[in-house]
């Protein structure tokens, strides 16, 4: 069976990233991006903050653009999900059903997932007014009302962050205490524009028929009283998790799933294993972010075989590219 330089997996910004660099350096990359490849860009609207695009793009033509700039220098693909991987000895070894792929190296490029509400439609208006990331939507919600669901910090620094443009901003959360630290959750409450609505849950998201945002039915959690509330944008902050389920027993992770790479550098507790965008990264998770460690991924890959081949000083002096 064939042994590759590189396995990439995960088909996101720092994957596509990850596999363009390495392609350059020749190491003829495998990247297993996932049956539902593109990772969060995918639904999102429009991306207005990745540089380059000064006029903006669609997340899903901007995955694809990442992908076919790897794919011009020879990455490869499966359009698959890993299904079990081994790295407790080289090479490693990572299967796609029954399918068994082997490489010297492997980066990690998971990511993570927003978590929904869980409500079908809430599916249906995803990037339609329906939004997991205040960064890169809020913008399109100048002098608009919109709604924040969330307790926790991530809600409060994005309440606060729409306030910038948003006319109103209601904070939803099922209950009456609050995860977050207490000086956001104070610093919201002393906004003008933010009114906090509790204990409420978010029954259904309106507007489906229309294929746009209209508001939300939400319920009174010790009343059961429900109540409808119009809104033009919903900002889903329910918290975040790591695509990690396939390696924990595996590689080294915090308490929250993200996995631990050494500072300044993509390296995992397994040699030759790295790991890159928001699978390790929950504080900026950014495409921007996770392209730029992706791009260190490769890099380190790179020299990770290099040195392994026996030319340790050719490796370290191994050109940075722009
Ligand atoms: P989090 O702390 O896990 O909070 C998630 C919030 O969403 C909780 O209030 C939770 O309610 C609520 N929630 C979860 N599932 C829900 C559902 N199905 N329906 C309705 N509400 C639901 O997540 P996070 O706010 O993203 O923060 C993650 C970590 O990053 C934290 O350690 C946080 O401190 C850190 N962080 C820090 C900053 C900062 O310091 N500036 C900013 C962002 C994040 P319950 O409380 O009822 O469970």
């Amino acid at each position: 069976m064939e042994t590759r330089d590189l396995i990439v997996i995960g088909g996101g910004p720092a994957g596509y990233t990850a596999a363009l660099y390495a392609a350059r350096a020749n190491l003829e990359p495998l990247v297993i991006e996932g049956f539902q490849w593109g990772g969060q860009l995918m639904i999102t609207s429009e991306v207005e903050n990745y540089p380059g695009y000064a006029d903006g793009v669609m997340g899903p033509q901007m995955m694809a653009d990442f992908r076919r700039q790897a794919e011009r220098f020879g990455a490869e693909f499966v359009t698959d999900d890993v299904t079990k991987v081994d790295f407790s000895e080289r090479p490693f070894r990572v299967w796609v059903g029954d399918e068994e792929h082997r490489a010297r190296t492997v980066i990690v490029a998971t990511g993570a997932s927003a978590r929904q509400l869980g409500l079908d439609s809430e599916l249906k208006l995803q990037g339609r007014g329906v939004t997991y990331c205040a960064t890169c939507d809020g913008a399109f919600y100048r002098d608009r009302e919109v709604v924040v669901v969330g307790g926790g910090d991530s809600a409060m620094e994005e309440a606060l962050f729409l306030t910038r443009f948003a006319s109103k901003v209601t904070l939803v959360h099922r209950r009456d205490e609050f995860r977050a630290s207490q000086i956001m959750v104070d610093r919201a409450r002393e906004h003008e524009k933010i009114e906090f609505l509790t204990p409420y849950v978010v029954e259904e998201v309106l507007g489906v028929a229309e294929s746009k945002l209209a508001g939300l039915r939400l319920r009174n959690v010790e009343t059961d009283e429900p109540l409808e509330l119009e809104t033009d944008g919903l900002f889903v902050a329910i918290g975040h998790d790591p695509n990690t389920g396939l390696f924990l027993d595996q590689l080294d992770h915090d308490e929250n799933g993200y996995l631990v790479t050494s500072p300044r550098s993509t390296e995992t507790n397994v040699p030759g294993v790295f790991a890159v965008g928001d699978v390790q990264d929950h504080v900026y998770r950014q495409a921007v972010t996770a392209a730029g460690s992706g791009c260190m991924g490769a890099l380190d890959a790179e020299r990770f075989l290099a040195a392994e081949e026996g030319h340790p000083h050719e490796a370290l002096a191994a050109p940075r590219e722009a």
